[in-house]
């Protein structure tokens, strides 16, 4: 039972199509977190800038 890479690729398309919007204006998301698209750190959804560089979403 082979795995389809088409899936993949279809879910790649399906996000370019929508923009990668994924949450708030800004941050990047890993799973559950917020990532800062600064300098990648993780925060939590309660977070409203970066800690670590001080970056907030506009
Ligand atoms: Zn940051």
């Amino acid at each position: 039972m082979a795995t389809a890479p088409d899936q993949d690729e279809m879910f790649d398309q399906f996000l370019s199509q929508r923009g990668h919007e994924t949450g708030p204006a800004g941050w990047e998301t890993d799973y559950n977190k917020k990532q800062c698209p600064d300098c990648g750190g993780l925060h939590d959804q309660e977070a409203s800038g970066c800690t670590v560089c001080g970056w907030e979403p506009r």
